[in-house]
């Protein structure tokens, strides 16, 4: 257990740990990256490290503290998520929570605050946290997660300091199921190249299905050419049907477009989530532009918040869309 048994993100680990260890820690930080890529799970650990009777300046994983905070109820530790059945995380919410901010923590170490996903604090419960984050509470430490910054305000955003995580290379999970998992390298190196980026996806993936979605979604971005707005239509229904399917497909896409960025790039498959589908990567890279690419995966992150947010489906997948076969 501990800080060296996590895969990854070993510059922003290295930021948070020597902070921790200078007592320069910022009372408030941003954690963005893509869904699944560890963001809460490193925000958990940093809570564990303050905490952890055991271990100084890492965790144990054993002690009650550390228990307790895996568990989800250390009296210093908490986790705002939006309320079940409810679509946002509410005023009240940050409301109840800066009257515990308020109150001395029951360790004597940091309050530890963490909101996942922040994008989903409605417009006056991010008023009113920029509040705390503007006259923080002694030794509090609050840290937001998102997929990305874009709906969250400004001044909330320039008052954390940001972490961006990236999803983790193919062959980095692939190292870790086979380690950690004992799973055989084949299918290491599938599951890893489903997974996204996401060590946790990976373990929990239904392969096959996952492998056939891919197989669709590659092949319809693929065949999407120049200025075919009918087609973009006819793509943007058939995804719009399930929600989950339609975030799934944009998490995909993301890594998609970074495949062909990185590959672009560097003509190898060293760093690619996508390792299974190098070949269309390397056609693909070769055909599109830089800015196509570019512009493609950063529509994304705005899909998906919109899609999170409830906007029509078929709308935001349209207008993501006409961005790829639009170009430049
Ligand atoms: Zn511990």
């Amino acid at each position: 257990m501990g800080f060296a048994e996590i895969v990854g993100h070993q510059r922003q680990l290295e930021t948070l740990r020597s902070a921790m260890a200078n007592a320069r820690l910022h009372h408030a930080y941003l954690f963005l990256g893509l869904e699944g890529v560890g963001k809460r799970m490193i925000a958990m650990a940093l809570a564990k490290a303050i905490h952890c009777l055991e271990s100084d300046q890492d965790y144990c994983g054993r002690c009650v503290n550390c228990a307790r905070i895996m568990d989800g109820n250390h009296p210093d530790v908490r986790l705002i998520e939006p309320l079940t059945d409810k679509k946002e995380i509410s005023i009240q919410q940050i409301r109840e929570l800066q009257r515990e901010l308020n109150y001395r923590s029951f360790s004597g170490k940091r309050k530890i605050v963490i909101v996942d996903p922040a994008t989903l604090l409605n417009s006056s419960a991010q008023n009113a946290l920029l509040k705390t984050l503007e006259e923080p509470p002694v030794d509090s430490l609050i840290i937001l997660i998102a997929p990305n910054a874009g709906g969250l305000l400004p001044t909330l955003r320039s008052r954390c300091l940001r972490l961006s995580f990236a999803p983790l290379p193919g062959a980095q999970v692939a190292a870790f199921l086979q380690s950690k998992h004992r799973i055989q390298a084949d299918d290491a190196k599938s599951l890893a190249a489903i997974s996204m980026g996401s060590i946790g996806a990976a373990a929990n993936l239904d392969k096959d299905e996952l492998i056939e979605k891919r197989r669709i979604w590659s092949g319809m971005l693929i065949s999407l050419k120049m200025r075919d707005y009918r087609a973009a239509i006819i793509a943007a229904e058939a995804l719009a049907g399930n929600r989950d399917e339609a975030l799934q497909f944009l998490k995909w896409a993301e890594t998609w477009y970074r495949d062909l960025l990185v590959y672009s790039m560097t003509q190898t498959p060293d760093d690619l989530v996508n390792l299974d589908m190098l070949a269309q990567i390397a056609d693909q890279s070769a055909e599109s532009s830089l800015d196509r690419m570019l512009s493609a995966k950063g529509q994304i992150a705005g899909a998906a918040m919109g899609i999170q947010r409830n906007l029509n489906r078929r709308m935001v997948l349209e207008k993501f869309l006409f961005g790829v076969v639009r170009g430049r």
